[in-house]
Order: C-alpha cells, then sequence, then structure tokens
C-alpha cells in the first residue's frame, strides 16, 4: 500500500517511510491509498469472532502487502494482550472500556502497534531501508501519551524513547509511568511548560546537523502506525454489541482531542463497518463542534480543563476527517455530530452517572457518556469509549465524587519504580547539546 500526503504536494510513500517519517515532506499527514472493505461474509460471522481474530483480517486490509502474513500475525496478537469489554451502563448507553491494557488508557493499542511494526523495520523488514539503524522516537507529553509511547516501546531493540516533559505539571501517577523505566526509555524533565517540550521536539526535527547524526522520529497520532490500528475497538465492539442483539442503528460516542480515534472509526466504515452515525465529544475546547456548526475550521489557543488529554487547539487529525469526505462540510455532517461539555457539566455527569447507575466514569468518559444522553435518538443503542481509568485522575475524580477510586495494582507497581530523569533548561541548544553526546 502506499501513502498520499493530505497536502498533496509530497511523493507518494511506502508503509516503512510512512512509519518512519510520521510527517509529509509537505507537513501534511499521510493518507493509505485506498481503504479495502471488509465483505458481507465478515461482517455476518464477526459475532463469532475473537478480538484477535477481527484485528488481523482488519490489520490485514491495511498492512497485509507490506507485512508477511506471520509477522503480522505475530505484531497484533502482541499488541493486543488485553481485553476490551462492552459494558452496559443504561438501557441504551454501554461503554467499551479502552483501559484494561499497561497504563491503562486507549494509546497503548496504537503505542504498541506502532513500536512493534518500527521494530520490524529496522530489524530489516522486508528490503528495509533502514535496517539495522537505530530509530530515535522523541515524544512531547502532557502525561497519557508518555506513558503509552514509553511502555509500549520499552525493551524493543534498535529504539531509543525520549520522552520530554514539563517538570511539576505532569501527575505523579503519570510521571512514574515513563520515569521508572529505564532500559531503551530516558525521560527528560523540561523547565517549562508542554508547549516548551512541543517546541523542543519541533526544533530537532528541523535541525539539520542532528538528522545527520541520529535516526528521529515522532510517535504523535498523526503517525499511520498509531491511529490506523485504533480502528480495531470498532469492530470488536460491533462484534459484541451484535452478540448481545443490540447492533441495529448502532452510534460511536468518542471522546476527542486530537481526533485520531474518531478517525480510525470513520475508516471502519468506510471499510464496510454497519455504524449508524458518530458523535464527536469535547470539553471545552470546542473547535470541531463548532466546524459542524459553522463550516468554518479556525483553531484556538487550547483551554485547560479537567479533561486534559483532550486539551487540543488545533487537532491534527482535522486534515484527514476533511480529507476522507472530500473537503465536504455536509458529508462530515451526515456521518459526525458534535457536543462540548464546560468542567462543571463533566463533573455533574460523573456524579450522576454514579448514582444513577453504579458506574464511575473518568472525566473524557463522562463527556462521551453525556452526549449518547443528549443525543441519542428512539431506536438507538450507542456506545461510548471510556479511554482511560478513572484512577489516572484521581485527584480530580475523588473530589468530584467524594469517593476514593481504587488504584489497579498495575499502576501501584509503577509508583513503587525509582524515578529517573534529565533535567533540561527549555533552551534548543543545551537540548541539541545532550543529543549530539547521546
Ligand atoms: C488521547 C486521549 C483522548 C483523545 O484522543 P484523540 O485520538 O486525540 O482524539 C481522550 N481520552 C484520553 C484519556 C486520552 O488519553
Amino acid at each position: 500500500m502506499r501513502y498520499y500526503s493530505t497536502n498533496g504536494q509530497a511523493p507518494l510513500a511506502t508503509l516503512e517511510k510512512a512509519v518512519v517519517r510520521g510527517l509529509a515532506e509537505d507537513r501534511g499527514l499521510y493518507m493509505p491509498e485506498s481503504i479495502r472493505p471488509l465483505g458481507s461474509a465478515f461482517f455476518d460471522n464477526i459475532q463469532d469472532m475473537t478480538l484477535h481474530e477481527i484485528a488481523l483480517a482488519v490489520a490485514d486490509r491495511f498492512f497485509g502487502e507490506d507485512i508477511p502474513a506471520e509477522r503480522l500475525k505475530e505484531i497484533v496478537c502482541d499488541t493486543l494482550s488485553f481485553d476490551i469489554p462492552i459494558l452496559k451502563v443504561t438501557d441504551t448507553i454501554y461503554s467499551l472500556e479502552l483501559f484494561h491494557g499497561p497504563t491503562l488508557a486507549f494509546k497503548d493499542v496504537g503505542a504498541r502497534f506502532m513500536a512493534r511494526l518500527l521494530a520490524y523495520f529496522v530489524r530489516g523488514g522486508q528490503h528495509a531501508a533502514n535496517a539495522g539503524r537505530e530509530v530515535n522516537v522523541l515524544v512531547a507529553t502532557s502525561g497519557d501519551t508518555g506513558s503509552a509511547v514509553a511502555n509500549g516501546f520499552l525493551g524493543v531493540e534498535g529504539v531509543h524513547v525520549y520522552v520530554l516533559y514539563p517538570k511539576g505539571k505532569v501527575s505523579p501517577i503519570q510521571e512514574c509511568q515513563f520515569t521508572t523505566l529505564g532500559r531503551n526509555i530516558t525521560a527528560i524533565e523540561v523547565d517549562g511548560v508542554f508547549d516548551d517540550c512541543q517546541a523542543l521536539v519541533k526544533s530537532a526535527f528541523m535541525d539539520a546537523d542532528l538528522c545527520r547524526h541520529m535516526m528521529l522520529t515522532s510517535a504523535n497520532s498523526i503517525n499511520v502506525a498509531r491511529f490506523l490500528p485504533q480502528s480495531f475497538y470498532y469492530f470488536h465492539a460491533y462484534a459484541q454489541m451484535k452478540r448481545l442483539g443490540k447492533a441495529d442503528n448502532l452510534v460511536a460516542c468518542v471522546p476527542s482531542g486530537n481526533f485520531g480515534n474518531i478517525c480510525s472509526a470513520l475508516f471502519g466504515k468506510r471499510m464496510g463497518l454497519p455504524i449508524k452515525r458518530f458523535i464527536a465529544a469535547n470539553n471545552a475546547n470546542d473547535i470541531f463542534f463548532d466546524y459542524l456548526r459553522t463550516g468554518v475550521y479556525s483553531p484556538k489557543p487550547s483551554v485547560q480543563t479537567i479533561a486534559n488529554a483532550m486539551d487540543v487547539g488545533d487537532p491534527s487529525n482535522f486534515a484527514r476527517i476533511y480529507d476522507l469526505y472530500g473537503k465536504s462540510h455536509e458529508a462530515i455532517r451526515a456521518d459526525i455530530s458534535g457536543a462540548s461539555y464546560s468542567d462543571t457539566q463533566i463533573a455533574d455527569t460523573m456524579r450522576e452517572c454514579l448514582s444513577s447507575n453504579g458506574y464511575l466514569l473518568d472525566p473524557h468518559g463522562a463527556c462521551g457518556y453525556r452526549a449518547l444522553q443528549e443525543g441519542l435518538r428512539e431506536g438507538e443503542t450507542g456506545f461510548f469509549l471510556e479511554t482511560a481509568h478513572p484512577a489516572k485522575f484521581k485527584q480530580v475524580v475523588d473530589d468530584i465524587t467524594g469517593g476514593d477510586v481504587e488504584i489497579p495494582g498495575r499502576l501501584a507497581a509503577f509508583m513503587r519504580g525509582k524515578k529517573q530523569s534529565v533535567p533540561m533548561p527549555k533552551d534548543f541548544p543545551s537540548f541539541k547539546e545532550y543529543l549530539m553526546q547521546a
């Protein structure tokens, strides 16, 4: 499969190039040249298939031409070593729990898949251009991305990960998930804010000396290897709903920030997945919601909320959705509607859902649950993605519910580890000097 750029000014790329580069030369996002549908026989039998069988069939449509079947099977099974259950919350609303992976957030799947795909290429792949080279992954994080990427790449030979995070601005639970790992993971504690971390990463990619010195790549959701595998969730959710006899008039609701997750769902629909429509649930960062109403896309600076993994003022995957729908506002609106909630509304929703249904939401999932509560029409059944375990946001969740959410064993284990990080000023020359000596 070849990949084109949403900006249309870059040459077509192989899968390997798209994964190693991340962004196209013209700063556009890579898109697969074709989306191959799964036939009706697949959907007729999907309720009898396991998560691995479903994911493998989907992965084959995207990556089957480029990765030998046996290798792809290993990558898929290794990536999905945990369950993705769907739970009934009300008569018409179900929760797809994506937080049973190593760092208790949905980014685990994409990060693990990308790590294994990159490892395949650097280990020699099929005529891989980058065989034998060490790849250095730079990732700036305000929390969730760093932990998922660091854990996804932990121990992967030939790849070194540098996680840049703002000193004192990341919750202690999140911090220990990428500072206690060691091995091929280096945590860099930047004396600045998240934007400084991101600026350092961007400057590094543009620095000619550094790029000659070492092979650099990024692991955020613009990477095709991170975002495409997220479509597995939606096929698996559909299979589970079909088993429950609830697959008709199905609505999927996705708490969205950079829109990578919902974008993968829309690819799923293009492959034939019978989901009727989608809702993108936002916090106060309502750029997409505004676009749906007005037809004008105008990015804004992000505002801080209690659902902070969705604090995005210029969602990077908007370009992909726009391209997928032929730049048509009408076509986008026909498949996707939106919602936007303030912190007060999120908190109210968390309390309401706990008292009415006995189900504890995290602040991100709360946006999804509420958007279904308000948006489902007669005869529809909805599921929302519960994108993180409430314990990841313990302080916020306990303050809102007055409870004491239990920290799962996996998280507690991270917290017992020893913190190791490299202190770094926020100026680029210091960071460059550090990398040149690494
Ligand atoms: C990253 C993240 C989101 C947003 O996902 P996008 O793909 O960026 O839209 C939502 N919830 C949680 C917990 C996240 O970590």
